[in-house]
C-alpha cells in the first residue's frame, strides 16, 4: 500500500510537474521566439524606426552629430547644417527652391531625401580617433554622415527653368542605369524659408498643393502618351499582321453611346498602325482598343506597373487603370487612348519610356549613390542598374522606339525634329474636368538619341493644353543641355 501510494504520489507528482514543465518550456520557446523576431524586426526596420520623430534615440544622435550634407552626383552640396559662433545650426540649401521636393527639408517633419536618409544623416561614423582629435580641438559635435544623390545640378536648373511658372513635373533618367538626374514639381517652395512658411504651404489650394511632389505622387490621365502601351498590347497580339492594320478618320468612333473624338475634332483620313501614332488618331487608337483581348491587356499593364506598388525608396503613389476580362467597351475605349479610370504617375510613364529606351527591360528609378562618413569611409553604395522585370521583348521595343521616332520626325513631337540628335517619344493632351469645364494636361515622354539612348525625359504641363506645343519645347531644352550643350557628366 504505501509502495502504491508513492508510486501513486510519484504518479500525481509526475502528471503535476510535467505539464508545468512543459509549459515553461513552451513559454521559454515562444519568448525566445519573440526576442529573435523583435531584434530582427528592429534591424530590418532600423531606418525607419530611427527617423521616427517618437524615438529619442534620434534626439540623442542629433546632440552628439551635426546633421550630414547631401551631395549632387558631382559633389555639389544640395543641403548642409552652417553652426554659427553661438552653436546654433541651421539646414542650408544653396540653391533653394529648385531641389525643394526631391532633397526636401529636415524641420517640420522630413520630406525627400532628408527623410529617405535620415538614418544615416543622423549618424556619424567617423573614426574613434578622428572623434577624439575633433574633441581635443574643441568640437562640440561630430560631424554627421553624408549622402551623394544622382541628381545633376545644371539639368536640374534647365528642367526647373523651362517648366518656369506651370503647374507640372519633369523627370530626367539615365536609361542604362535608372538613376534619376532631375526630379522638379512645380509649385515648389524655398526649403531655407520652410519655418516662416510653413501656414501658408500646408493652406495652399489644392490645385497648388505645393508641399506634393507630383513625380511620384501626382496621379494624371495619361491621355495619348498611353498609346505607347496601347500599341504594345496590339503589336503583342498581332506579332505579324500589326502592320496590315488600317483605319479611315473621320474625326470620331462610335461604339453604342460612346463616342471618342480626334483632339480638336481633326479628321485623319486613311491610316496604317504607324500613321495612327505618329498623328495620335484618337479614333484608330479607340477602334484598336476594342479588337483587344482584355484579359490579355490587363495582364500587360499590371506586368508594366500598373495597379502595384514602385519599388523605390521615396514617397510613391501606385499607378492605376479598372481594365479586367470583363471590361465594358467603354472602360476600354477611353483606357486605350489614356483617358477613362487610368491614372499615372510621371515616375510611372518614364520608367515604362526608360524601359522601351533599354530594350525591354525596366530598372528601378532610384535617388541615391552612395553614403560616406565624413573622414571618407564607405557605408553604402547603390547597385549601378537594378532590374525589376523585361516588361517586353527586344522586338518589342525596337517596333515602338521605331514609332516614337516617326512622332518626333514629321508627328505630333515635330518641334525635337530640329536637334542635332535623332530624338522618339509621345505627346500626350490629356482632358479631365475642371469647374465644369474640360481643360487638358500636356504630356511628353521620350528618350534620345533613338539609336543608342541616354536618357529619358517625362513632362507634364497642368492645365496647358497640347502636348506638342507646351511639353515638347521643355523637353527638349534638357535633351540639348544633356546632348548638344555639354553638361559636365553626360
Ligand atoms: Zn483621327
Amino acid at each position: 500500500m504505501r509502495k502504491r501510494d508513492e508510486q501513486t504520489k510519484g504518479g500525481r507528482q509526475r502528471r503535476v510537474f510535467t505539464p508545468i514543465r512543459v509549459t515553461q518550456g513552451i513559454f521559454a520557446v515562444l519568448f525566445a521566439a519573440m526576442i529573435v523576431y523583435l531584434c530582427l524586426y528592429a534591424y530590418n526596420n532600423r531606418q525607419t524606426m530611427m527617423s521616427n520623430s517618437y524615438n529619442s534615440r534620434q534626439k540623442i544622435l542629433l546632440e552628439q552629430n551635426a546633421r550630414g550634407s547631401i551631395f549632387a552626383r558631382d559633389g555639389e552640396v544640395l543641403a548642409e547644417t552652417v553652426t554659427d559662433e553661438n552653436g546654433q545650426e541651421t539646414r542650408n540649401y544653396p540653391y533653394a527652391n529648385t531641389f525643394a521636393h526631391v532633397v526636401g527639408y529636415a524641420s517640420k517633419g522630413k520630406s525627400g531625401i532628408e527623410a529617405q536618409e535620415n538614418y544615416w544623416l543622423i549618424r556619424s561614423d567617423i573614426a574613434l580617433s578622428e572623434k577624439a582629435r575633433l574633441a581635443d580641438a574643441g568640437a562640440k559635435k561630430n560631424p554627421g554622415n553624408s549622402v551623394t544623390t544622382t541628381l545633376c545640378v545644371p539639368l536640374q536648373e534647365v528642367a526647373c527653368k523651362a517648366l518656369a511658372a506651370y503647374r507640372g513635373a519633369i523627370i530626367v533618367t539615365d536609361v542604362k542605369t535608372g538613376e534619376i538626374l532631375a526630379m522638379v514639381s512645380k509649385p515648389d517652395y524655398d526649403p531655407n524659408e520652410i519655418d516662416r512658411i510653413w501656414d501658408s504651404l500646408l493652406n495652399s489650394s489644392k490645385e497648388d498643393a505645393r508641399l506634393l511632389n507630383r513625380v511620384s505622387q501626382g496621379l494624371y490621365p495619361p491621355g495619348s502618351t498611353f498609346k505607347i502601351v496601347t500599341a504594345l498590347e496590339y503589336i503583342r497580339e498581332n506579332p505579324t499582321d500589326f502592320r496590315n492594320y488600317h483605319f479611315n478618320c473621320s474625326g470620331s468612333y462610335r461604339r453604342g453611346e460612346e463616342v471618342i473624338h480626334c483632339f480638336h475634332g481633326e479628321s485623319h483620313g486613311s491610316l496604317d498602325f504607324y500613321k495612327a501614332f505618329q498623328k495620335s488618331c484618337n479614333s484608330a487608337f479607340a477602334d484598336i482598343g476594342m479588337t483587344l483581348d482584355r484579359e490579355r491587356f490587363a495582364a500587360t499593364l499590371k506586368e508594366l506597373g500598373l495597379g502595384k506598388e514602385v519599388p523605390v525608396d521615396f514617397v510613391c503613389n501606385a499607378s492605376r487603370s479598372d481594365i479586367t476580362a470583363s471590361s465594358p467597351d467603354d472602360a476600354v475605349m477611353q483606357t486605350a487612348i489614356g483617358q477613362g479610370a487610368t491614372a499615372v504617375t510621371p515616375l510611372e510613364l518614364n520608367m515604362i519610356t526608360q524601359a522601351v529606351a533599354n530594350g525591354g527591360v525596366m530598372l528601378t528609378p532610384y535617388l541615391i549613390k552612395s553614403v560616406d562618413s565624413a573622414d571618407g569611409k564607405n557605408l553604402y553604395k547603390e547597385a549601378p542598374a537594378k532590374e525589376i522585370a523585361r516588361v517586353m521583348s527586344e522586338d518589342e521595343a525596337a517596333i515602338l522606339t521605331e514609332m516614337m521616332t516617326l512622332v518626333v520626325n514629321g508627328g505630333t513631337a515635330k518641334r525635337l525634329q530640329e536637334a542635332g540628335y535623332q530624338a522618339a517619344g509621345k505627346t500626350g493632351s490629356a482632358e479631365y474636368d475642371s469647374q465644369q469645364k474640360t481643360e487638358s494636361h500636356a504630356w511628353f515622354t521620350g528618350f534620345a538619341p533613338a539609336e543608342d539612348p541616354q536618357i529619358a525625359v517625362t513632362v507634364i504641363v497642368e492645365q496647358a493644353g497640347g502636348g506638342g506645343e507646351y511639353a515638347v519645347p521643355m523637353a527638349k531644352r534638357i535633351f540639348d543641355a544633356w546632348l548638344d550643350g555639354g553638361v559636365p557628366g553626360s
